[in-house]
């Protein structure tokens, strides 16, 4: 059986539609499958949607977060609750093409492949600043972590080996598109067009994407600490230069120059430090989240919630 995992926010406008364009592709293609939509606590009529849909179809299965945890935590707990021999993560808003889960399933079906992961061929309709953005981001993680991920999605199948060691991960703080290549698996790729959103607007705000590139960057890499250590070295650099000059100058009895020199020193190095204590900081904020080992998400209600049958 195969699981789609549908992570929803605010989208009472597409998860019917969804519903009905999914289930009726894999009705067409004869794939056993369950659809796990997870309500991040959507403000709109998304759950009462949603629970009425379960109540018609039995494969419809509802997963109601007590509030909004955000995209990775809907992702983990779809990855929580499924039950299919493999799972699919896709977006309500039919983004990812839902034709490209019957190519990635039959990946997954005719080879001995663990992940199919689905690339973005373009990046669909984005602003430039977005765009550009979101370059630097994965430019970053590349330097960071080695990963090339540009055209990384979470759109991917992942077979039921790796949703169980990715439900097996105790961290809290995670970015779900590195930590499926991170667990290694023989991985397939697909590529699909970035198709423009059913209904609404994009759930991502400006704000919360950027805590989600920071999120990412930290949780994954402590490479940024890194930085520190390089901002430390080229300034020890530039002390021992300017120290010989001090000293030249005290010696050849001309020492009362240099106010610019002291200035300008004591901006660098408090600039430089405060920096460096920011990201120092922010790793302890993310030692102390994890240590506090609260759970990812809480669960209210789910619907339809089907047994795991071994095969
Ligand atoms: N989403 C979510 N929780 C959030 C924000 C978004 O579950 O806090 C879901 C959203 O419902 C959608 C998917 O994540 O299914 C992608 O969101 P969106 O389409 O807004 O992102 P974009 O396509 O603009 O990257
Ligand atoms: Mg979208």
């Amino acid at each position: 059986m195969l699981s789609i995992i549908i992570p929803s926010y605010n989208e009472e406008g597409n998860v019917a539609n969804t519903a009905q364009v999914v289930t009726g592709i894999m009705e067409e293609n004869s794939i056993d499958f369950e659809i796990v939509f997870v309500n991040d606590g959507s403000k709109d009529k998304t759950w009462e949607k949603l629970s009425e849909l379960s109540q018609k179809d039995k494969r419809i299965v509802s997963v109601n977060f007590s509030r909004n945890f955000g995209k990775e935590a809907a992702v983990f707990a779809g990855l929580k609750v499924c039950s299919g021999d493999c799972a699919v993560i896709m977006d309500c808003d039919l983004q990812h093409p839902p034709q490209t889960i019957v190519e990635m399933y039959n990946i997954w079906k005719n080879n001995d492949v663990d992940v199919v992961e689905g690339i973005k061929s373009d990046r669909g309709k984005e602003s430039k600043l977005y765009g550009g953005f979101s370059k630097l981001f994965y430019k970053l993680i590349k330097k960071a972590s080695g990963l090339d991920m540009s055209g990384a999605s979470d759109f991917k199948l992942l077979d039921r080996t790796v949703v169980d060691a990715l439900n097996e991960m105790p961290e809290r703080l995670t970015f779900f598109r590195a930590l499926s290549s991170w667990v290694g698996y023989k991985t397939e790729k697909v590529y699909f067009e970035v198709a423009e959103r059913f209904d609404g607007q994009s759930k991502w705000s400006l704000k919360s994407l950027i805590k989600y590139a920071i999120n990412s960057i930290t949780s994954f890499t402590s490479a940024p600490l890194q930085i520190v250590t390089g901002c430390g070295m080229v300034l020890f650099v530039v002390a021992v230069i300017l120290g010989i000059q001090t000293i030249w100058n005290y010696f050849s009895g001309n020492a009362l120059e240099g106010f610019t020199t002291v200035i300008m020193l004591l901006l660098i190095t408090s600039s430089i430090i405060m920096f460096s204590l920011g990201i120092i900081g922010y790793y302890l904020s993310k030692i102390y989240e994890e240590i506090k080992q609260r759970p990812r998400f809480i669960i209210r209600d789910v619907i339809n919630k089907n047994d795991r049958k071994e095969k």
